[in-house]
């Protein structure tokens, strides 16, 4: 049983809004479902990803409107990696949204803070592009490469990782999960002196994906690791077990199905505020109160 790859990762904002220009505007995501938080269904839970939002792709954020910006301490993610086919690539959004440039690398801030680094994909992972009338197909990105967490224990092997959940060491606290359909960089850094703090770009967790049929396999693998693994939770387009690993950082698992067309017409994904079922009753409530967030690419075609 090995997992697929990377599923998605959920941070937090402070402005839903403007989230949406700079993922569905700048950087040219698709917004593919705008809902609510299941277990807080005052807050939005937008996702965005490539025209499908395909695990691998998939980049999501809870909203709680004016949150103070957050830090990235011990246990937490304090870097995305997103692909991108090619050197030009880098040089096309240097210019669209500046940024510093390393090797192989572009490094700049989302509108809450939060660090993103665009990296030349070097992992073979097929791309997941969205399609955006002002980026170029070939500069688009491609999904997700890696990410990178503080820890104070960085440069011995994490047997949860290698032998439970089947990621490779690859020394100086860096691994590669060998997805059956992506692979993913995934390594730790010293963490800084400061504490952590949640809040407005900081990540809240990552998650796996998993074919249907082994979730509840997972499930079983981690409890008999020693793992506190949650029960499973159903979030509408996929089902979800959660579990802290070793060094504080929130881990899920999810299935691929049933997906985001479940409840939405592909052609239209993203539209129309879409609640599950134990919160439709508060449809009237949520319209009202949350703040409007118009999809970027309705209001393009508009
Ligand atoms: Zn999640």
């Amino acid at each position: 049983m090995n997992l697929v790859g990377l599923h998605h990762i959920t941070m937090i904002t402070g402005d839903a809004q403007e989230n949406a220009r700079f993922y569905g505007d700048v950087l040219g995501l698709r917004l593919v479902k705008k809902t609510v938080n299941f277990d807080q269904p005052d807050a939005y839970h937008l996702y965005f990803g490539d025209e499908t939002g395909a695990p691998g792709s998939i980049l999501t954020w809870f909203e709680f409107p004016g949150a103070a910006r957050g830090r990235a301490g011990i246990g937490m993610i304090h870097t995305l990696q997103l692909g991108v086919a090619s050197e030009a690539a880098l040089d096309f959004w240097q210019a669209r949204v500046g940024g510093t440039r390393g090797e192989g690398s572009l490094r700049f801030t989302d509108s809450d803070g939060l660090q993103l680094e665009l990296v030349v994909s070097s992992l073979g992972n097929p791309p997941l592009a969205a399609a955006h009338p002002e980026i170029p197909a070939e500069h688009a990105i491609t999904g997700l490469e890696g990410a990178r967490a503080y820890s104070v224990y960085a440069n011995v092997e994490e047997r949860v990782l290698t032998h439970t959940l089947g990621f490779t060491y690859q020394g100086a606290g860096e691994y590669v999960l060998e997805g059956s359909e992506r692979r993913f960089n995934w390594a730790y850094d010293p963490a800084p002196a400061a504490r952590g703090a949640q809040g407005a770009g900081t990540v809240h967790h990552i998650a796996w994906g998993s074919r249907d049929e082994d979730h509840l396999a997972w499930q079983e693998r981690i409890a008999s690791a020693g793992g506190y693994v949650s029960d499973v939770r159903d979030r509408d387009y996929f089902q979800s077990i959660y579990f802290g690993e070793p060094r504080g950082v929130l881990f899920e698992i999810a299935t691929l199905s049933p997906g985001f067309a479940v409840d939405e017409d592909p052609a239209h994904l993203g539209e129309g505020l879409k609640l599950p079922k134990q919160h439709e009753h508060l449809r009237e409530h949520l319209e009202s109160t949350l703040r409007p967030v118009e999809n970027p690419r309705t209001a393009r075609v508009a």
